[in-house]
């Protein structure tokens, strides 16, 4: 059909070309340009769009996906809502195993999407049979004719970001980003984005984003994992208590860790200042830039593009709730004094 009239065959269609948006206020006395990539423009509201068409079309064309196939996942809730959304176009059967650090707003979602859901417990390990990585692979096993979308360890995640997410970026910018922030869950965005950008400019700084209870940093610099770094934390979608083999470590230059809170303070910031209602890992990728930016990592001309991978509707319940934020002692300490809830 014509794109020309804003007229599309199905939701599908909008997936991607994402709007880089810049940033004039949060960052009005640091040096250099913010870009913000809001991947909440997607149809089902977060970067994951990208990786669900990807992966499902890829399936498709080498035969291994066929009508009334169901497609399994492991998932902290926006790669569920986007595998569902596709699975609903293309007729598939759609089941999620996610972790109960989920917020319940996802949950409810995923459900309304037609997904089948089993809530999997946050704090056990990868190989406990109880973790959403065992429940799905035995879902898998048991399901005939299922595909396992295995973000975390399927190339085609960072494949989805280096056909897309980098190019799109590149011409945005006309070729002038000098440096990219962006959070690592399975690190597809940013390794898939890295790449193309690094092909073309070598020079372009890429950092990620990783939470204080996740290996990925201390991996990146030691190429071991080291059990000690693991510990609960609230950000959802951010970090990662095993390696994911979708990161290509080598494209990623530096990493940078951010406190729950913190981020939790940010991405209301984002809101307040930007009018841009982002979700809680936008506040992380938001907050390592604040903690660069006192590093004196930019200078004048630089041209920073960070990316805000889903929208701030996902955490109702959560980052923005005044009540959840009191509960975590979010409200407490001396350092956000200044940016007390009676602000929001
Ligand atoms: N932010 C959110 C909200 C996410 O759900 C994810 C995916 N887990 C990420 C960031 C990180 O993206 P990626 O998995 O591509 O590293």
């Amino acid at each position: 059909m014509k794109q020309n009239k804003n007229v599309f065959n199905n939701v599908l269609d909008l997936i991607g070309k994402t709007p880089l948006i810049k940033l004039n206020k949060i960052t009005s006395d640091y040096k250099g340009d913010y870009l913000a990539k809001v991947e909440a423009f997607n149809p089902g509201h977060s970067s994951k769009d990208r990786i669900a068409l990807y992966i499902i079309e890829q399936a498709e064309k080498k035969g291994i996906l066929k009508p009334g196939n169901t497609i399994i996942e492991t998932t902290s809730g926006n790669t569920g809502f986007s595998i569902a959304m596709v699975s609903i176009i293309k007729g598939y059967e759609c089941i999620l195993a996610v972790s109960s650090k989920s917020s319940a707003d996802k949950i409810d979602m995923l459900r309304t999407m037609g997904a089948k859901v089993y809530v999997c417990p946050a704090h056990v390990s990868a190989d406990d049979p109880r973790s959403y990585y065992q429940v799905a692979k035995r879902l898998h096993e048991e399901t005939k004719g299922s595909v396992y979308i295995n973000q975390y360890f399927n190339e085609l995640n960072l494949q989805a970001h280096y056909e897309t997410t980098g190019p799109e970026i590149w011409e945005q910018t006309e070729g002038k980003i000098t440096h990219l922030v962006a959070c690592s869950g399975t690190g597809g965005t940013i390794s898939g984005t890295a790449k193309y950008l690094k092909e073309q400019n070598p020079k372009i700084k890429v950092i990620g984003v990783d939470a204080y209870g996740s290996v990925l940093k201390k991996y990146h610099e030691t190429r071991e994992l080291d059990t000690d770094e693991i510990y609960p934390y609230r950000i959802e979608g951010l970090g990662k208590n095993l390696i994911p083999t979708a990161t290509d470590f080598d494209v990623i230059d530096e990493f940078i860790k951010v406190t729950d809170e913190e981020s939790a303070h940010t991405a209301r910031e984002i809101a307040r200042t930007e009018g841009l209602f982002v979700g809680y890992t936008s506040g992380a990728a938001m907050q390592a830039i604040k903690l660069l930016n006192e590093e004196g990592a930019f200078k004048k001309g630089d041209k920073i593009v960070v990316i805000f991978p889903d929208h701030g509707s996902r955490y109702m319940s959560k980052v923005y709730s005044d009540k959840w934020m009191e509960e975590q002692g979010f409200f407490d300490s001396e350092n956000v004094a200044s940016i007390k809830k009676t602000q929001y």
